[in-house]
Formats: C-alpha cells, structure tokens, sequence
C-alpha cells in the first residue's frame, strides 16, 4: 500500500535523520511516489532548522510546512492527506523545562491530544509516538523493560508521559493503531548545541572549559540517530498496534567518561574539565532493555560507537557555520 506519511517535528535533529533517510535512496518500499509521500509539519522553534533538510529540498515527494501541532485547523487538514504520522515534535530540552514547563505541557501533551483527535475523525491508520526512556525516570540498577512501570522524574520527562499514556488510551478505547517508542539518549551530526555531546564538542572547538553537571557520574545510554531511524522504521512499517518498543544503543557511559572521551577527539586536556553545580532532580541512571524490538523485529544497534563518536566530532569541526548562530539564540521562545 501506498502511502503518505506525515512527520511532526522533522525539522529537529531526529525526525530530520529520519525524513533525509525515507526519501533517500534507501527509503522504504511502501512510501507514496512523487508529490506528497512525505509533508514535514514544524513550528521551527528555536530547535528547528531547515537546513537539517536541505538535502531533500528539491525532492519531488517532500513538502514543508510551517506550523504548530497545538493547531487544530491546520492538523485536521493534514491528517485527512496523509495515512501514517510518525510523531517527533516536541519540546526536547530537560534543562529549559526545569526553567518552565508549561511550553511543555502545551507541545507535548496538548500537541499530542491534537494531533490523536486529527488522526481519529480522518481515520489515520498508523500514529507512531516518538517517546522517551526518561519516562522510566532513574533505575538504580537493571534496565526497563516496556514493563516497567513509569516514573518520570523532570517535567520534560512527564510530559513525555503523558503523551504516551493518552496515545495509548486512543489505542485501547478507540482501536486507533498507536505505537510507541523509547529511545535512549541520541547522537550524530546536526544536533543543537544545547545538548550534551554538541555542548561539549563545541566548546571544546572554541577554546572553552566543558561543565560537568555535579560529580559527572550520571549514566546513560547512547543511541546513533541512524540506529534510531532504523528502530523507528521497523516499528512503523512491522510493529504491533497498541504496543511500546524501546530502542536502545548498548553504549552504558557515566557523563564522565563520555566527556573524557570527547577531550580526547578533541586533542583537549582533562584540565578543561569544570564540575559545576548539578541539575534539578537530575536522574542517576538510565537503562533500557531493547530485547522485545530485537527478537520481534530484529533489531540491532549497528553503529560502533567509538567510530561514531569520533565521525560526529569531525562533522562539529567542519560544520562550525550551522552551529556557532545557534550558540547566540535567544534562550527560549518562537524564533521571529
Ligand atoms: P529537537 O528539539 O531537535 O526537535 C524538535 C522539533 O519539534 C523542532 O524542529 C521544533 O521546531 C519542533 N516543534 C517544537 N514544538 C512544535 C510544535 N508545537 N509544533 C510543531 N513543531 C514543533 O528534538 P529531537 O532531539 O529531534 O527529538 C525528537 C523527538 O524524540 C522528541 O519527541 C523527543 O522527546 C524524542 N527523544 C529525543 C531524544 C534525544 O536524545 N534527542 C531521546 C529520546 C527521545
């Protein structure tokens, strides 16, 4: 079946991964042919950015739209086009949802209720919900399972939550065909420079210290975004109704061994180091288990990390003219 797939957010660094990889060569079999294959929904926050998608930008089978989730004119109109909605867009950032929320709130919970409203009375077949392994919130030890109860912790995190929780319910009350997703914490070229392993590199590059929230012993799992996209693509195109998948990338490091290594692409001494005072409620440890989409759908992380890492730095270092304007964004809000 042919069909025509709307993504939210693909303006951001993941949903830009995986609109660059379903209408490139080696996109999936099912998508539409020429106009209207793949329509981009996107606010172009400050997080946002066309030129992730330049390279699709002649592509006969990709539109663009600029607009918010949270409007449900636009949004109905939208999923009356299109058969699947891969959701990604979102309010992303833990740190600014610590400084305020309700943009959160408004993106991730209200953005999501919209866009299932949409999908229900113009009977969208497949809405994937990209989500979150903090909705785990913080495992002293042992990794989620899509089991696991849910115990976010930041208010990004809860947002997340929430959203998940009401896809689901459209499942379980309205037979809507939901799936959901939670993916470890991503990396790869093209991600804004607020997160940690952009931070870092970047500051790194510019001759500056890199800051180590507390004791840096915090642990997380890192996944490549192409990882991700392949992750996604086995659960929209494969996946079961009504079920949740995480997406791990097998990579366990504390903070601080993560910045060690990025000292050391860096050619960059440990004295650069500056530990300063930790994040609210900041999570210990994340871990998910990715058993259940890799015995179901045969997934597997194939990026080697190391090599990863090292082909993302080199991208940072050549790309200094996409990141260094974002550095000197406003601090929040809508860009003009
Ligand atoms: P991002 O911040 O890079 O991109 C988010 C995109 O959503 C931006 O293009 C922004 O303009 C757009 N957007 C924001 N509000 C919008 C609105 N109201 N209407 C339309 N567009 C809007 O985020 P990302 O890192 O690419 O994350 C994508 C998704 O994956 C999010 O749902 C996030 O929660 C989830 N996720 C990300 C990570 C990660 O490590 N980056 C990890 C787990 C889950």
């Amino acid at each position: 079946m042919n069909t025509r797939i709307l993504v939210t957010g693909g303006a951001g660094f993941i949903g830009s991964a995986y609109v660059r990889t379903l209408l490139g060569p080696d996109g999936p079999k099912d998508l539409a042919d020429g106009a209207g294959a793949v329509t981009v929904l996107d606010s172009l926050t400050y997080a946002g950015s066309l030129e992730r998608l330049r390279a699709v930008r002649g592509h006969p089978g990709y539109t663009f739209v600029r607009g918010s989730v949270c409007d449900a004119d636009l949004v109905d109109a939208l999923a009356a086009d299109h058969g699947q909605i891969v959701h990604f867009a979102a309010e992303s950032h833990v740190d600014r949802s610590i400084e305020a929320a309700s943009e959160f709130t408004r993106t991730n919970v209200l953005g999501t209720q919209t866009l299932l409203d949409a999908a229900l009375r113009r009977g969208v077949r497949t809405f994937l919900q990209v989500s979150t392994d903090e909705v785990y919130g913080s495992l002293p030890h042992g990794a989620a399972t899509e089991e696991s109860p849910l115990a976010p912790n930041s208010p990004y995190a809860a947002s997340k939550a929430a959203a998940d929780l009401i896809a689901l319910a459209h499942h379980r009350t309205h037979g809507l065909d939901v799936r959901v997703t939670r993916c470890s914490n991503n990396f790869g070229p093209h991600q804004h420079p607020e997160k940690l392993i952009p931070r870092f590199l970047t500051a790194l590059l510019r001759g500056e210290s890199v800051p180590v929230y507390g004791d840096g012993l915090q642990v997380r799992d890192w996944l490549h975004t192409q990882d991700h996209v392949r992750g996604l693509e086995l659960v929209r195109t494969a996946g079961r109704a009504g079920e949740i998948y995480n997406i791990g990338g097998g990579t366990s490091l504390t903070n601080l061994e993560l910045t060690h290594r990025l000292l050391a692409l860096c050619g960059a001494d440990p004295a650069r180091i500056a530990h300063v005072t930790d994040r609210k409620g900041h999570d210990r440890r994340y871990a998910v288990d990715h058993t259940k989409i890799s015995t179901e759908l045969g997934y597997r992380p194939a990026a080697d990390f190391g090599a990863a890492l090292a082909e993302t730095a080199r991208w940072y270092r050549g790309n200094r003219a996409w990141w260094q304007p974002l550095l000197s964004a406003p601090a929040q809000g809508r860009r003009p």
